[in-house]
């Protein structure tokens, strides 16, 4: 009965230092060598990633490091512009007022 299903949205990287949108993962895996030819081409199969130990910007290598509940969607979410408008939620508008001095 709920018309406001969440839907899936692509979350867009954007590199803090250099601004460029092409994430990159540094992973530990394997993959199927299916081909190996005289002339130093090799064919492989999927590559089967079991960790993912380190994502980074492919432009400035820019290390992205969040901490362990976060991950990278809720880095993404945090640094990075998302398209969508969300009006009047910006946390700038909040004035961080000092506590009054109690005397
Ligand atoms: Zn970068």
């Amino acid at each position: 009965m709920n018309s406001e299903f969440k839907k899936t949205r692509e979350l867009r990287f954007v590199c803090p230092e250099c601004g460029g949108n092409l994430l990159g993962a540094l992973t530990s895996g394997d993959l199927d060598i299916l081909h190996v030819y005289d002339n130093c081409v090799i064919t492989w199969g999927d590559l089967r990633p079991d960790e993912i130990r380190d994502y980074y910007c492919r432009g400035c290598g820019y290390d992205i490091e969040f901490g362990e509940c976060d991950g990278i969607v809720g880095w993404l979410i945090a640094h990075c512009k998302q398209d969508e408008s969300e009006a009047g939620q910006s946390p700038e508008d909040a004035t961080d007022a000092p506590p009054a001095d109690e005397s």
